[in-house]
């Protein structure tokens, strides 16, 4: 028998076949190119600095609404994609959003939900990077609560017009597109805003202590007028935004298990070099008790991840079954950021070492795409069959 691979313990590269591999070695390879030599500089900085260049390379490498098929989307399968999102928050938990936002909100939303002038307009370029997209749920005073939103869109004529504010929507700063959730007489509807439209601006949120390499930004709409068509034809209320935000939970589940990844394998070769009481400090037990722990909940992560993502490529996901594996791969991930932190001792605070920036950029990670206690409730829910949010 071969030696076991301590970044594989369980074997689970068996499980993908030469096309998941493929897709993986692509994203990974162009990750530790072009973003892990730089991310801590731009953490510090608090940019993402040539996003447009960024957005384009990544289209080219097919990775901008990858599980998306036609209009010159990649059409990969759900864990392909989710092998992407693992990669990209491997190198940093911004990268990975700034894909999350593109594909799995912005474009799935004009893909699911869009006319087919929508789709035609937008997708390709959108996929190629070249248009970098938005979504604009959350409010000031309406976050896990987003059926209460105020963003209204009225009727003038046969054009809408909107006002209100959106609140921490990623690349809104660099945004040519925002789908924007607004509440109109016929309920909850979706609005493609060409972002240069009058009366949309989108200030960036600055003194973030977290995702740091990424843009965030306030939506304000002040009277923005738009077309009859510009509203997405195919969805009314809730279940427009919400069955958006499924497909973005579906890429955490893998993405901050990427993160984590991350943590352990350099809190893992940190022990093997450190000495202290005169041998390495991945020789002491309570050490290894750790790296044990963190490599078993890794491990069991990616396999719950795997089986999620077979279940989206058959049809058969359930929006809970998604709860089941953000409120995991998150909580998981934050658990062994922090572990691996107290390995490398005092050098685990400093940006020479990955593992702060990833542990405050979990931190988003938690809370958007449905805080932990919005997954307990849906869960709790399934299980009691009764509804406690509110
Ligand atoms: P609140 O809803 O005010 O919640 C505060 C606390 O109260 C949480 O712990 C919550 O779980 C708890 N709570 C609320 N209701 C209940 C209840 N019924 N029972 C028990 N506990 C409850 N939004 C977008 O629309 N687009 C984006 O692109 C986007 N990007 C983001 C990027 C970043 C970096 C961050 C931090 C957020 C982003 N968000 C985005 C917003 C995100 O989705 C919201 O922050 C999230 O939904 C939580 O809303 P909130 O911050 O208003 O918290």
């Amino acid at each position: 028998m071969s030696h076991p691979d301590p970044r594989d313990p369980l074997g689970f590269d068996d499980l993908l076949d030469d096309e998941d591999r493929a897709v993986r070695e692509t994203i990974r390879a162009w990750c530790q190119d072009r973003v892990t030599p730089h991310v801590a500089d731009w953490y510090e900085a608090g940019e993402l600095p040539a996003v447009r260049e960024l957005a384009r390379e990544l289209g080219a490498i097919g990775a901008l609404g990858m599980h998306l098929e036609g209009y010159g989307c990649a059409g990969a399968t759900a864990v392909q994609y989710g092998l992407a999102c693992l990669e990209l928050e491997a190198a940093d938990s911004g990268l990975r959003s700034l894909v999350s936002v593109q594909g799995s909100l912005a474009m799935y939303a004009l893909h699911r939900w869009g006319s087919e002038e929508h789709k035609q307009h937008w997708l390709p370029r959108m996929a190629a990077g070249e248009v970098i997209g938005c979504f604009g749920l959350t409010e000031p005073d309406h976050g896990s609560d987003p059926g209460a939103l105020r963003t209204s869109a009225r009727r003038e004529g046969t054009d809408w017009v909107l006002n209100g504010r959106k609140m921490w929507i990623t690349n809104g700063s660099v945004a040519g597109v925002a789908v924007v959730w607004a509440r109109t007489d016929d309920g909850i509807r979706g609005f493609v805003v060409p972002t240069n439209t009058p009366g949309f601006s989108a200030p960036e949120i600055k003194h973030k202590g977290s995702l740091r390499a990424s843009v965030t930004s306030e939506l304000v709409l002040d009277d923005v007028r738009l077309p009859a068509d510009a509203v997405l034809p195919e969805v009314r209320g809730l279940r427009g935004p919400l069955s958006c935000l499924n497909q973005a939970r579906y890429g955490i589940v893998w993405g901050a298990l990427g993160a984590a990844r991350t943590c352990l394998e350099t809190a893992r070769t940190y022990s093997t070099t450190r000495e202290q009481f005169g041998r390495p400090i991945g020789g002491f037990q309570l050490t290894q008790a750790k790296l044990a722990d963190m490599s078993l909940e890794l491990n069991k992560g990616l396999l719950l991840a795997l089986h999620l993502g077979r279940r989206m490529d058959t049809g058969s996901l359930r929006p809970e079954q998604v709860s089941y594996g953000k409120l995991n791969s998150v909580r998981v991930a934050i658990e062994i950021a922090r572990t691996s932190r107290t390995i490398l001792g005092a050098n685990g605070i400093s940006h020479e070492y990955p593992i702060m920036r990833h542990s405050a950029n979990l931190e988003s990670v938690l809370t958007y795409e449905g805080t932990p206690e919005m997954h307990q409730l849906v869960i709790g829910k399934v299980l009691t069959g009764q509804d406690a949010f509110r």
